[in-house]
């Protein structure tokens, strides 16, 4: 088998090496094993779901039935196996192998002879390849990764045999690159699926047809039917699936957010392998682009629920102009998140650039987690900034409060797969080292390229304090730890166990080279003052507001928290107001709120059928604050909610 990841800087460590112990990330994978996936699975079985997974079944001819769901309920369905999957590697809990194995049984009786697997084709008369609304392409690309993780969390290949004939399938299909099918893609997750595929199995094929996938998207000229049908609003041509422009010449963010960040995650995945450089610097331009100019503070995407790009083109669920960042209307699915976090983390990994751990990070407490109620049962699919008062409509898959099925189910097992396996972002090995990415309590056991070998625990209650030990318990030869500073740390220290502070900063990596002997570590300290962040003077919704963080945490106000009477609209950050963190074990499933003085601006006018009026001298007075995370908000029943809060 060739080595997989020849151009990446630091590679992730194999299956089994790391496992959360206790604290925040720990928390999350425990709730997400314990409770969150069992809710789901429940979800899985009820048929007025939109994901179900009863329709493999029907398919199979196991049962009688007939399709129900979206579209794409059988990749919602296999991102629940990968979830599954990512638990028993770490767990090794029993009854989740013996789960797969009766799902997977299905889902192998269900596939065609050809290779071919679509329960919502199969039980139609659509036709295959007819309509990329059919997301045969999305349900496929998530088969082929859950299938690859399966397989290295269980050794077990049912799974893996069924995505081996369907990517044989699928390369007969599009390897000839047929021009009719050079616009088909949406959701692309098989792009990154091949790649898995690649890595699993050594088979080049799947890399190659990977590699035609990136490259047919916005290579054919459009026909002319199909760009009279962009002008008419056709909801998936042009700069809505990213084909308007072929990637390597791209300048900007365009389009369905999960579409556009499948597509670079995917897209970075090959740079990996192939090294190619016109690629990644595309990725990069557009990376920029995001990152600099059309991305939300809690690192959401997709602000448009439905409008136009700025090259024109009709959109929905859709990045939208520079520094057009709205709050309450923010669209910000939580795959779109999801997608964005998982891009970035492939950029970390090829290139070993800090900024892009920046962002993974700053989805992932903030833009990711948000879409999960604290219980593990309930969930939402936009991630707006703000939430008005009852009488401002809710657009759409927007609501009220978070729900257990909904109309369209991709974003729940995306969190699940994502909290599942998590301690496989972080961290990392390069030829010379262990990389430390995130930072939660977590014991590694890895061998590294150079020949060392390393038992590593670390202990911390971030991202509640920014006290970080990490200690040897074993070590073998001599190599670098490469220790985390995140760009928001106003300080932070590094001290090795002979008490000299290191300073020996790499793109926000602390490298700290030794021979190291058990009991040996690394305290790093963080700066965790609550601080006030403003947008850029172009961000309209942002302008003369400031968000409140502490460490990587997002906070919101939520009108649960005012003093009866107070309307949200009403308060103000004084611009020197002092907040308390407090912490709270049995606040919002144990949190640390900030607690402070606020200033009530009131407006003494009366409004009663008037939009306008000339201006009073408001009156003011203080107003006790209390924010909470952003992730912890609507949970406590319908609220208005902000981010962003007007300065006094
Ligand atoms: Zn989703």
């Amino acid at each position: 088998m060739s080595e997989s990841r020849r151009f990446s800087r630091v590679r992730p460590l194999p299956a089994g090496s790391v496992q959360w112990t206790d604290g925040f990330w720990a928390d999350c994978f425990d709730l997400c094993h314990e409770t969150a996936l069992p809710s789901m699975r429940r979800a899985l079985d009820d048929p007025d779901n939109a994901a179900v997974l009863a329709n493999f079944a029907v398919a199979a001819g196991l049962r009688d039935g007939t399709h129900r769901g979206t579209f794409w309920s059988d990749g919602d369905c296999h991102k629940y196996v990968q979830a599954l999957a990512h638990v028993f590697e770490a767990t090794g809990d029993e009854p989740l192998d013996e789960e797969m194995d009766e799902i997977i049984s299905t889902i192998a009786q269900a596939q065609e002879p050809d290779g071919y697997l679509n329960t919502q084709i199969q039980l139609s008369d659509k036709g295959r390849w007819q309509n990329k609304i059919h997301h045969e392409l999305y349900n496929l690309g998530h088969l082929l990764t859950a299938a690859c993780v399966h397989h290295r969390a269980t050794g077990k290949d049912a799974l893996l045999r069924v995505a081996r004939r369907a990517a044989d399938y699928l390369y007969t299909v599009f390897a000839p690159r047929p021009p009719e099918l050079a616009h088909f893609g949406f959701n692309p997750s098989n792009i990154m699926g091949l790649v898995d595929l690649y890595r699993e199995t050594g088979e080049p094929r799947y890399l190659e047809l990977a590699g035609v996938f990136v490259d047919m998207r916005g290579s054919q000229p459009w026909p002319r039917d199909l760009a009279g049908l962009a002008a008419l609003g056709d909801p998936i041509v042009g700069d809505q699936c990213q084909d308007r422009v072929p990637l390597r010449d791209e300048t900007q963010a365009v389009g369905h957010a999960v579409t556009a960040t499948y597509l670079w995650a995917g897209a970075t995945d090959v740079c990996a392998e192939t090294g190619d450089e016109a690629l990644l610097s595309a990725l990069q331009r557009i990376w920029e682009n995001v990152a600099e100019r059309r991305m939300y503070v809690t690192g959401a995407v997709g602000p448009q629920h439905r409008g136009l790009s700025p090259r024109g083109d009709q959109v929905h669920e859709a990045f939208a102009a520079d520094w057009e960042l709205p709050n309450r209307t923010a669209y910000n699915e939580t795959c779109a998140n999801i997608g964005n976090a998982m891009w970035n983390r492939r950029l970390l990994e090829l290139t070993g650039e800090a900024r892009y751990a920046d962002v993974m990070e700053r989805v992932l407490y903030n833009s990711m987690l948000s879409g999960m109620d604290l219980a593990g049962t309930r969930f939402c699919y936009t991630n707006p900034l703000a939430r008005g008062p009852k009488e401002v409509a809710l657009l759409s898959h927007d609501s009220e409060t978070r729900w257990f099925t909904w109309s369209c189910y991709c974003c729940p097992p995306n969190v699940a797969r994502t909290i599942a396996g998590l301690h496989e972002w972080a961290y990392g090995r390069s030829d010379d080292g262990l990389w430390v990415h995130l930072y939660g309590g977590s014991r590694v056991e890895a061998t590294l390229p150079n020949g060392g070998w390393v038992v590593l625990v670390q202990e911390t209650d971030y991202p509640w304090d920014g006290a970080v030990s990490l200690r040897i318990v074993e070590a073998q030869g001599e190599f670098a730890l490469y220790v985390r500073i995140p760009a928001w740390a106003e300080w932070a220290t590094v001290t090795a166990g002979d008490g000299a502070e290191v300073a020996d900063h790499e793109t926000g990596y602390v490298r700290v080279q030794r021979q190291w002997q058990a009991g040996d570590e690394v305290l790093v300290m963080l700066s965790m003052e609550p601080r006030l962040v403003r947008a850029h003077p172009l961000v309209e919704h942002a302008r003369g507001q400031a968000a409140v963080m502490r460490g990587p945490l997002v906070y919101c106000l939520e009108s649960v928290d005012l003093p009866e009477g107070v309307p949200l609209h009403e308060v103000h950050l004084p611009r020197d107001v002092q907040l308390t963190a407090r912490h709270g074990r049995d606040v919002l499933g144990g949190v640390t709120v900030l607690e402070g003085e606020g200033l009530r601006i009131r407006d003494c006018g009366e409004w009663e059928g008037k939009l306008y009026q000339a201006l009073r001298e408001p009156e003011t007075e203080k107003v006790a604050l209390r924010l909470i995370p952003y992730y912890a908000w609507a949970n406590r029943g319908p609220a208005e909610m902000s981010v962003w809060l007007p300065l006094a």
